[in-house]
């Protein structure tokens, strides 16, 4: 097993001899958070025009926001100075083409078990998916008043942003 990850060090002996810049304090330079999905054809910094240390991005399968996202972002605004949250989902998401059961029986297939008690929180539909996690983010009493939130669909194969849900105010 020695070997699963020696692609990811000899990749960072390169990284680690070239010269990098470290932002002098993890907080977030331009007030950000994103909240977006794991598909690993999504480039967060690409898509926003961000750069290590703009942001706090916050991933998971479909962009939900659970509750851990919520202890995160509750975190994020009060000791790392996120003001503005997006939460972005995107075209093409398996979260939202496969029905919630056949998640199940995905992970119950992968593991043989029977997952007692996962919810995967598929996607029936981008829109009230948004609405309802925007609307857990700006009513949670663990995020500041002020706070803006939006929800938003990245487009994979355009490369765009649409808005979804308008930015409002907690
Ligand atoms: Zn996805």
């Amino acid at each position: 097993m020695d070997d699963v990850f020696a692609d990811l060090f000899e990749a960072n002996a390169r990284y680690a001899a070239a010269s990098h810049e470290v932002a002098p304090s993890g907080v977030a330079r331009r007030g950000l958070g994103i909240v977006t999905c794991i598909d690993s054809r999504i480039d967060p910094l690409a898509v926003f025009g961000l750069v290590p240390g703009d942001a706090k991005i916050l991933r998971n399968a479909g962009a939900r926001v659970t509750p851990d996202v919520l202890r995160t972002l509750a975190l994020a605004a009060a000791a790392l100075g996120v003001t503005r949250i997006a939460v972005v989902q995107h075209t093409d998401c398996k979260m939202a083409s496969a029905p919630r059961d056949e998640l199940v029986a995905a992970v119950a297939d992968a593991t043989g078990r029977q997952p007692v008690g996962f919810e995967p929180l598929a996607i029936d539909d981008h829109a009230s998916t948004l609405t309802h996690d925007v609307a857990a983010v700006l009513d949670s009493p663990l995020i500041p008043d002020g706070t803006v939130v939006a929800g938003l669909v990245y487009d994979l194969h355009s490369g765009r942003l649409h808005t979804v849900v308008e930015p409002q105010p907690r």
